[in-house]
């Protein structure tokens, strides 16, 4: 049997060595201050936790803390409609990469309010709208699922940081008026802006989101329970969007710096898989002019070179 790349490789010490290195060089960015609260958090905030398909976790610095996990829950509000809803949902959102930034109105009018895909903020608000249409509670549904994936009741949504973000979220507000005037929503827009904010304000520390997207690293099965998150041919699926379309107008610089699926959130956190292998979160508060972690960037890129893991 082939070993693990795990059984090779020393994960704790190469993120040791790769986190002492990084704090020793110039931090750099912004903190999301368009979302007032997050605009508060600590930019020099810096932790990381791997977890390998033993559920083992590798971890440094304030990997413990949660924090917002912002679009990366785009990723699991996916799994959840998808699984339920199979191939018919993306007629009414792409698979493309958008190479805009994610909050970016220009390509709807050409496309006719169909998004380039669901991790760009018009495309998650559309499988909010699908989530309405096929959950009698679809906030309930999502935290339940969220739950399953990381195998922890200690995952919320933060009322505060949801509410922080509607109260400046006019880009947002633009976007679900321009989709429904093409006839793309079909529940209340403020019921839907309020189910996307919610989802957007998940917290969870970097142990908590590392294990809650191992199972994509498994075929969509969660390591801990083998309890079925979506079916593998769908597992495959997300992970290619998420390596296509997961960093926005920066897709294709994440591919070729890091080179596995992941998804980035504004809140400085970023999760990446590789599939058999692990899954890993980075979280670092300072983002770049893409609107994606600076350090979590430079420390994934570092980390693949180190580990030899490819996709
Ligand atoms: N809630 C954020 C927004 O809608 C999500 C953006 C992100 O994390 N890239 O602007």
């Amino acid at each position: 049997m082939v070993p693990l790349r795990s059984e090779m490789t020393n994960y704790q010490d190469i993120i040791e060595e790769l986190y002492h290195k990084l704090l020793e060089r110039k931090n750099v960015g912004e903190v999301a201050d368009y979302i007032p609260k997050l605009g508060k958090v600590d930019p020099e905030k810096f932790g990381i936790c791997l977890t390998d398909m033993d559920n083992i976790h590798y971890s440094i610095g304030d990997y413990d803390e949660k924090f917002s996990i912002q679009s990366i829950a785009k990723v699991l509000s996916l799994c959840l409609l998808y699984n339920k809803k199979g191939e018919e949902i993306w007629q009414r959102v792409d698979v493309e990469p958008s190479g805009t930034p994610f909050n970016s109105l220009v390509q709807l009018e050409a496309d006719k309010g169909i998004p380039r895909n669901p991790f760009i903020n018009p495309g998650a608000i559309v499988i909010c709208d699908m989530l309405i249409s096929e959950f009698e509670n679809p906030k309930k549904e999502l935290r339940d699922y969220i739950r399953r994936a990381t195998n922890s009741k200690n995952i919320h949504f933060n009322e505060s940081t949801a509410a922080s973000e509607r109260s400046n979220g006019f880009m947002n507000i633009a976007s679900i008026n321009f989709i429904r005037s093409f006839g793309n929503i079909q529940n209340k827009l403020d019921e839907v802006l309020d189910l996307y904010f919610l989802l957007c304000s998940i917290e969870m520390t970097c142990i908590e989101a590392s294990q809650a997207f191992l199972f994509l690293a498994n075929e969509g099965k969660c390591n801990h329970t083998g309890d079925t998150l979506i079916i593998k041919s769908r597992a495959k699926r997300v992970n290619a969007i998420m390596l296509t379309c997961g960093f926005y107008d920066e897709a294709g610089e994440f591919a070729f710096r890091v080179g596995l699926p992941g998804k980035s959130g504004v809140g400085g956190g970023i999760v990446s898989i590789l599939p058999g292998e692990f899954s890993i979160a980075v979280w670092s508060p300072r983002l770049n002019s893409k609107g994606n972690s600076h350090r979590g960037m430079k420390f994934l890129e570092e980390f693949t070179s180190a580990t030899s893991s490819i996709f």
